[in-house]
């Protein structure tokens, strides 16, 4: 046999085909997934998603540096005819490179923080809620609390998304919300080990965290992060009876619905808003956010070319937080400079990871385009300082 023969593996596409749920199969090699892919504005090569596919479909290994590449963000899977769940694809192949223990430098010393420290950052769990500081939260109690806010390992540890934290929290409270949260003991959703394919890990943190929900009678939660919220909404199999994630742009939708959220203070801002691809495309959540920004008295609100179901990722998902990526080679910077084009004095977003990027490099540009979530810019609308 020649050096060259190609080895197909039926074991493999097997196995394949089980963890996408026969996904897999679907595709037949139109290319429109590669040509969305935003790796092909950064790259000369850009991600041959078609090529991934067919390797998979034959049952041929993928051993290349590719796999670690996709956010997830699912923009392929929004073009793709077939309606192949592209990022489960990725997944499942990652899932098989756990196996065989070849992955990308940084994404096992990230599992061990998750392992050891309960939060990929690489930080105490002691140290969970110290963002909260003197702001005397109340532990979570089910007897006297509408919500519980899931604040989630970034907003937690993370000091430039601790201040959306701490925004929430003065909105809530300004609305009158009864609110608790759970302090030092909230569990990690577990959705870093997910994005990196790593299921069976996932899945352990997942039935723990469940647990800790059904045993402190929690039903009705908001996240901070559309990972925490997209992991729990859609990835975990065992749930308390009445279950109900939602971002924390969708309460405070409601609120404003409700008149419980007003805003006296006028803001004269022109706004741009990211779609973080967890909230949007991948659960079609676009109008709360808008819904907020309208209410805010004196923010225009201008739309970025690519917006909605076409909007273009941040960069961070899918594991690529914990994973070097080179400044050229940043979806964030053709981002901010989208957001440029529209002419508007900030860019905001509803998203720690879209925040950490698109700040990142609207300062590596050197341009002056302060990016703040929407929880920062309402608290600047109820006159309060973020
Ligand atoms: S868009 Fe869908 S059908 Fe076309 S190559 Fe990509 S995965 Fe296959
Ligand atoms: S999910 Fe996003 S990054 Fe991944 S292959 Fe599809 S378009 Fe590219």
């Amino acid at each position: 046999m020649s050096d060259d023969a190609v080895l197909l593996n039926d074991e493999l596409w097997e196995r394949l085909l089980e963890l996408t749920g026969g996904d897999v199969a679907l595709c037949y090699q139109c290319g429109e997934c590669t040509a969305a892919c935003p790796w092909g504005m950064v790259r000369e090569k850009g991600l041959p998603v078609r090529l991934v596919l067919r390797q998979a479909q034959l049952g041929i290994e993928n051993t290349g540096a590719e796999l670690w590449l996709c956010t997830t963000c699912g923009l392929c899977q929004a073009t793709c005819p077939r309606g192949v769940d592209i990022p489960a694809v990725f997944r499942a192949l990652r899932q098989l490179a756990w196996e065989q223990n070849r992955v990308e430098k940084g994404l096992p010393s990230m599992l061990w923080s998750l392992y050891w420290n309960s939060n990929p950052w690489s930080q105490p769990p002691s140290t969970r809620s110290a963002w909260a500081g003197n702001l005397n939260l109340e532990t979570f109690d089910p007897a006297r609390h509408e919500v519980l806010l899931y604040v989630g390992c970034t907003s937690s540890y993370n000091r430039r998304a601790q201040k959306i934290a701490r925004a929430l929290v003065t909105l809530l409270q300004k609305a009158g919300v009864s609110f608790g949260y759970l302090g030092d003991d909230e569990p990690c959703c577990g959705e870093s080990a997910l994005s990196i394919g790593n299921q069976p890990y996932f899945e352990e943190i997942a039935a723990h965290t469940s647990q800790v929900f059904i045993e402190k009678g929690i039903t009705r939660l908001m996240t901070i992060s559309p990972h925490c919220y997209d992991v729990f909404k859609n990835h975990y199999q065992e749930v308390p009876p009445g279950w109900q994630p939602l971002h924390y742009t969708q309460y405070l939708a409601e609120l404003v619905d409700q008149d419980r959220l007003v805003f006296p203070h006028p803001l004269d801002f022109q706004v741009t808003y990211q779609d973080p691809c967890y909230l949007g495309r991948l659960n079609e959540e676009y109008e709360a956010p808008r819904r907020i920004l309208k209410a805010l008295p004196g923010i225009e609100l201008v739309e970025m070319t690519d917006n909605r179901q076409a909007g273009l990722c941040c960069g961070g998902g899918g594991g690529r937080m914990w994973l070097e990526t080179p400044a050229s080679e940043r979806f964030a910077e053709l981002r901010v400079a989208q957001a440029l084009n529209t002419g508007a004095d900030h860019l905001v977003t509803a998203c720690p990871f879209c925040l950490s990027c698109l700040e990142d490099s609207a300062s590596a540009l050197s341009r002056a385009l302060p990016v703040l979530d929407i929880a920062e810019l309402a608290v600047q609308a109820i006159g309060e300082r973020s």
